[in-house]
C-alpha cells in the first residue's frame, strides 16, 4: 500500500469493527498521521483504540467526534486543522454508523430521525467541515488527475443499499431505516463526486463486505476485519478519476445502485 506512506487520513467510528483495523492498516502503510475519530475516547468501548494510540503516539491522535452532533464535527474539524500541516487532509473515511433493527411497520420516528442524522446527516457534515483541508491536500499534492494519496472521501455504505441487490434480501427486511439512511449516503457519494471534481476531491461508496463485526453480527459474517480492511485500501489505492462517484465493493467489483 505505498500510495498511503507519507499521507494523512480521518476515520470516524474508529474505536472499534472495521474504523479500528482501518487506523491499524494506515498505519502498518506508513500514514503520516491518522486521526482517529471516536465519540467517547474514554469510554470502555475505545480501550483497544486507547492502547494502539498510546504505541504509536506520533501518528495516531484520536478524537472526540459524536457524528450525529454537528458541533462537536466543528469542534473536531477546528483541532484536526490545528495539528494537520500545510499538506492538509488526504483521507477521509465517513465509516460510523448505526443499525437498528426495524421494519417498514415497526421503525419508529426516532428510529428513522437518529439514523438518517448518524449515517448520512452526520457524513453530509463532515465532508463541508473537512472541506478545506482536503482542498488543501488537492492542491498541495501536485500530482494531475485524481487518487487516494491526493484527496478523497470513502462513504463506507452496504449492499442493502442496493435498489438492485435489497430486494432479493430477507423480507420483511430488518435493516428498514439502515438501507434507506445508506441509499441516501450513496446519493451523498454522487453530489460529492460531481461538486468537488474541479477541486480534484474524489468520492465513492465502498460496501465492505459481510464482516464479523458488532454490526455485522459476529461470527455468523464470512470474513474478518482484516480481510475486509485489505480488500478495501486495495481497492481505495486504485482510485483515479475513473471511479469518482461509484459504489464499488471491497473486493473492487462495481455494485448496482
Ligand atoms: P460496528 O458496529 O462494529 O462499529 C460501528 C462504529 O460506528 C463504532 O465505532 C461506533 O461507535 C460508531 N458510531 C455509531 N454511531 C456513532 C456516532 N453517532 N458518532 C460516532 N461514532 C458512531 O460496525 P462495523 O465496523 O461493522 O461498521 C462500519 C461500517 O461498515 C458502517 O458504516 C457499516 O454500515 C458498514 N458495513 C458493515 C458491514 C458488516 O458486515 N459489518 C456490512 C456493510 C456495511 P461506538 O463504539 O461509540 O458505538
Amino acid at each position: 500500500m505505498a500510495a498511503f506512506k507519507g499521507c494523512s487520513a480521518l476515520v470516524t467510528g474508529a474505536n472499534r469493527g472495521l474504523g479500528l483495523e482501518m487506523v491499524k492498516q494506515l498505519l502498518e502503510a506508513q500514514c503520516s498521521k491518522v486521526f482517529a475519530a471516536c465519540r467517547d475516547p474514554d469510554g470502555p468501548n475505545s480501550e483497544a483504540l486507547r492502547e494502539l494510540a498510546k504505541k504509536h503516539p506520533v501518528v495516531v491522535t484520536i478524537v472526540q467526534l459524536d457524528v450525529a452532533d454537528p458541533s462537536s464535527i466543528k469542534v473536531s474539524a477546528k483541532k484536526v486543522g490545528s495539528l494537520l500541516g500545510k499538506n492538509g487532509l488526504n483521507l477521509l473515511v465517513n465509516n460510523a454508523a448505526m443499525l437498528p433493527q426495524k421494519t417498514m411497520l415497526n421503525a419508529t420516528v426516532e428510529d428513522m430521525q437518529n439514523t438518517f442524522n448518524t449515517n448520512v446527516i452526520g457524513p453530509l457534515f463532515i465532508i463541508r467541515e473537512y472541506l478545506p483541508y482536503l482542498k488543501t491536500a488537492a492542491k498541495a499534492s501536485g500530482k494531475p488527475g485524481m487518487s487516494c494519496d491526493k484527496a478523497a472521501v470513502i462513504n463506507i455504505s452496504t449492499d442493502s443499499a442496493s435498489m438492485t441487490i435489497m430486494p432479493e434480501v430477507i423480507d420483511p427486511f430488518p435493516f428498514f431505516p439502515y438501507s434507506i439512511s445508506k441509499a441516501g449516503l450513496n446519493m451523498l457519494t454522487v453530489y460529492t463526486a460531481r461538486d468537488f471534481k474541479a477541486d480534484e476531491i474524489l468520492c465513492i461508496s465502498l460496501h465492505p463486505g459481510w464482516v464479523k463485526t458488532d454490526m455485522g453480527g459476529g461470527d455468523m459474517a464470512p470474513i474478518d476485519t482484516r480481510e475486509s480492511v485489505e480488500g478495501m485500501l486495495r481497492v481505495i489505492c486504485s482510485l483515479t478519476e475513473k471511479q469518482n462517484g461509484g459504489f464499488l465493493d471491497y473486493t473492487g467489483k462495481t455494485m448496482p445502485w
